[in-house]
């Protein structure tokens, strides 16, 4: 029997929905939910995600703003503007988008953020938060949407085998460390470039999480039947059938890996909608925590 689907879309919509009502809760005591996303340069594909993040979060009822600065910022002008938004009682949460101009250092960035604002969790403060388990922190989004897949698909993760290819501090190490907390309880193997042979290890998983971005490098027969398959790699490969030439696929290959399997996320539809979903849910919870209810708003 194939895999069954696990609908980022859905579960995705069902958080966007939540969130709707938080943020509906918010404005009722005058609060409205501020996202500020920067976006430096014209990257195409950054101008696609910082759109899709704005559009996202008006359509929850908060307020969504894109600055838009030149390729030619100055280190200095962009610490500048953070330093602005930190001190903005109206902004709740900040996203610079990744990756910078080259001549930008992204630590020093993600550093000059206020950690009560860094609603993507890249913040050491907010890292260190995740690591000791300690829940009045944001964790990053693609990770906390991961396990919020998980959970809603009720998938079973106290004692399982947990298998996370890719170590980035955006989605692998994070990954590995939600997955390790007292309360979820999973075994954790994090594979990277150098593990060796990761097809003894990916065979050993309950849970597969593929974070790599190399194009259907997890093919079925390395898969434990059975195994819950979550993709969050996006590649675009070139395919002469798709009407653009091109076609957007995961890190599995999902033809191979659906009659081993028993659920999968599918690429594009699984983990991608879940980022934005979760981006919105910090950034609610930034604003509660800003403006307590019976505190001071
Ligand atoms: P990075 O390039 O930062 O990290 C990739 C990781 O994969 C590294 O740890 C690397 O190991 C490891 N790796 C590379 N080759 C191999 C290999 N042959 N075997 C085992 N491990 C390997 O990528 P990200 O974590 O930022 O992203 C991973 C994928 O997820 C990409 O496709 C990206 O587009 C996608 N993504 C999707 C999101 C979504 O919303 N759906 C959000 C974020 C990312 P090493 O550390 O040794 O180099």
């Amino acid at each position: 029997m194939p895999a069954e689907l696990i609908d980022g879309k859905a579960i995705a919509a069902a958080i966007r929905a939540e969130v709707a009502v938080a943020v509906a809760a918010l404005r009722a005591r005058g609060v409205v939910p501020g996202l500020t996303v920067v976006l430096v340069g014209d990257d195409p594909a950054s101008a696609t995600y910082v759109g899709a993040k704005e559009k996202a979060s008006r359509e929850v009822g908060m307020a969504g703003t894109t600055i838009r600065l030149p390729a030619s910022t100055a280190q200095g002008e962009l610490l500048a503007l953070v330093d602005r938004l930190n001190a903005d009682p109206a902004v709740h949460g900040i996203l610079v988008q990744m990756p910078l101009p080259a001549h930008l250092d992204p630590d020093v960035v993600i550093r000059r953020i206020d950690p009560a604002k860094d609603v993507d969790g890249f913040h050491p403060v907010n890292v260190g938060k995740l690591l000791i388990g300690h829940t009045d922190g944001f964790v990053s989004c693609t990770p906390a949407g991961v396990l919020e897949l998980l959970r809603r698909s009720g998938v079973a993760l106290r004692g399982a085998e947990a298998v996370v290819i890719g170590r980035s501090n955006i989605v692998g190490k994070p990954m590995a460390a939600l997955l390790v907390q007292p309360g979820i309880d999973a075994t954790v193997t994090v594979c990277h470039s150098r593990s060796r042979d990761l097809a003894a290890h990916v065979r050993r998983a309950d849970i597969l999480i593929a974070a790599v971005g190399r194009a259907e490098m997890v093919t079925g027969d390395m898969l434990k039947p059975g195994a819950v398959v979550i993709d969050v790699g996006m590649n675009s490969v070139s395919d002469p059938s798709h009407p653009r030439g091109r076609r957007l696929c995961g890190d599995v290959h999902f033809p191979s890996a659906v009659a081993v399997a028993s659920r999968i996320t599918p690429v594009p539809g699984g983990v991608g909608p879940m980022t934005i979903a979760m981006l919105l849910g910090n950034t609610v919870r930034a604003a509660e925590w800003a403006a307590p209810a019976g505190g001071v708003a």
